[in-house]
């Protein structure tokens, strides 16, 4: 999904990266290119102007944080406000007397009748008992259909031949009230254009059932031509809420940004596929990072960002670099790492190359070793951590069982111990222009 919009995003966000300072230029630069990006992808212009102002204001006034480096203070901040153009989320109007009407309209082909199965399978995982109502009577195909899928999710679909949509509706909500269902879910017609008679049919539907929820249907392949569609359903009836379907496709993604700032309608599905379980309840904030497409990494520079002591870092920095580094710092480090999180999750959370090569270690493995470290240090004497020369045999056999590892596993931290601190005191002669970021 979004593929080339989030290949043109990592491109401009790579470029960012190799780039020591920001400066306004900087930011003008990459947020013309941001702005590019999103037109390309079929985003509205006036949603384009108004996200590249906000961001721009944002970056450049930035204050900056020590936790992060100017790229990432910006990926940051254009994450930050690509949510807030993609709206909150908000679930379905379920609270209130039983059973609650959901109304699917849409045009033909948008994905309308496999959403209502979808949706009738998850509500019916969360407990729900659901009635599935094929309000579609011009295409028995369509009926047909609706009952084929509820047999596969288990949900029952009422139907009767010659009845008129409202009618058939209103006699549908009677029969889930006698039979004790909490949920009808009512699969409309479709049209292959907006057409006066189809908006006047579902007028006719909501005066009789008054839904709890209407919800349009848009295939996310059209493009600007979604909101073309929402505003013509809007105008014959309330919409609560969007369902963006085909987000598995090749779609350009611009009408998934567009259609919630300007119609105002809020997301509360996305259809990622044929299967009947390809329903995902909307969450912005994950649909704005599979945008950006930089595996979590959003995830990671906030979690760096909460967990990062400023005064800390600093002073380690300093004394890595000058060769002072001790295992007491090193020990430290290690409850930095551990704020973080789990490790399984921030190896999961990095981008590009290092995902890859992160993959390939074992988090259990990571996680075991990270913990053995940690035990052996605080069996250690703060004398010992301090000047780790004076650990002679029979120190390292003390802290072996005082850490339940083995001598080997002493002597391994040891001798890794070591090594960093040899890296560090060459990378203090060679000048370094500090520690190899970790984006980069
Ligand atoms: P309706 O005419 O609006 O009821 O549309 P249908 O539910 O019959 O769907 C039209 C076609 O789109 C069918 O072939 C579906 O399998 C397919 N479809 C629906 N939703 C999705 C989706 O989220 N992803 C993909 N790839 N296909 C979908």
């Amino acid at each position: 999904m979004f593929e080339t919009l989030t290949q043109r995003l990592e491109q401009i966000f790579t470029n960012l990266r190799r780039r020591g300072k920001l400066t306004e230029q900087d930011v003008d630069a990459v947020m013309r290119e941001v702005r590019l990006a999103l037109l390309e992808a079929d985003v509205h212009y006036s949603v384009v102007k108004d996200f590249v102002s906000r961001v721009r204001e944002r970056a450049v006034g930035a204050e900056v944080s020590r936790a992060l480096n100017p790229a990432q203070q910006v990926i940051k901040i254009v994450h930050e406000e690509l949510i807030k153009t993609l709206g909150e989320p908000q679930w379905l109007n379920l609270t209130g007397p039983k059973p609650r009407a959901l109304m699917l309209v849409g045009l033909q082909g948008s994905g309308k009748t496999t959403a209502a199965a979808k949706l009738a399978r998850l509500l019916r995982s969360q407990g729900e008992r659901v009635l599935l109502v094929a309000a579609d009577p011009y295409r028995p195909a369509a009926v047909k259909q609706l009952q084929t899928l509820g047999e596969k999710v288990g949900v029952p679909v009422y139907y009767e031949e010659k009845v008129a949509p409202p009618l058939l509706c209103a006699k549908a909500y009677e029969h889930a009230q006698k039979g004790g269902y909490s949920v009808i879910i009512m699969d409309t017609a479709g049209r292959s254009q907006l057409d006066d008679a189809l908006m006047a049919e579902l007028k006719a539907i909501t005066d009789k059932v008054s839904p709890a929820d209407i919800l349009l249907v848009v295939d996310s392949m059209i493009g600007q031509e979604a909101l073309h569609v929402a505003q013509g359903f809007r105008q014959a009836v309330n919409l609560t809420g969007l369902i963006m379907t085909k987000m598995d496709g090749d779609s350009r993604g611009g009408a998934a940004i567009s259609i919630r700032s300007v119609t105002g309608v809020p997301i509360k599905f996305l259809g990622t596929g044929e299967g009947i379980d390809a329903l995902e309840v909307y969450d912005p904030s994950r649909l704005a990072s599979r945008i950006l497409g930089m595996g979590d990494v959003i995830g990671l520079i906030e979690k760096a960002q909460q967990a990062y002591d400023e005064k800390t870092a600093r002073e380690q920095a300093e004394k890595m670099m000058s060769g002072r580094f001790t295992l007491e710092d090193f020990a430290n480090q290690l409850r930095q790492v551990k704020k973080l999180g789990p490790l399984a999750q921030i190896l999961e959370m990095l981008p590009g190359q290092l995902g890859q090569a992160a993959k390939m270690v074992d988090p259990k493995d990571a996680e075991r070793q990270l913990k053995m470290t940690e035990a052996i240090i605080n069996s250690m004497t703060r004398e010992e951590r301090l000047n780790p020369d004076i650990l002679n045999a029979s120190r390292r056999r003390r802290i072996a069982r005082g850490s339940g590892t083995d001598v080997q596993d002493v002597n391994r931290l040891i001798k890794q111990f070591r090594e960093a601190q040899k890296l560090f005191k060459t990378f203090q002669k060679t000048g370094g222009r500090g520690l190899p970021n970790l984006f980069g």
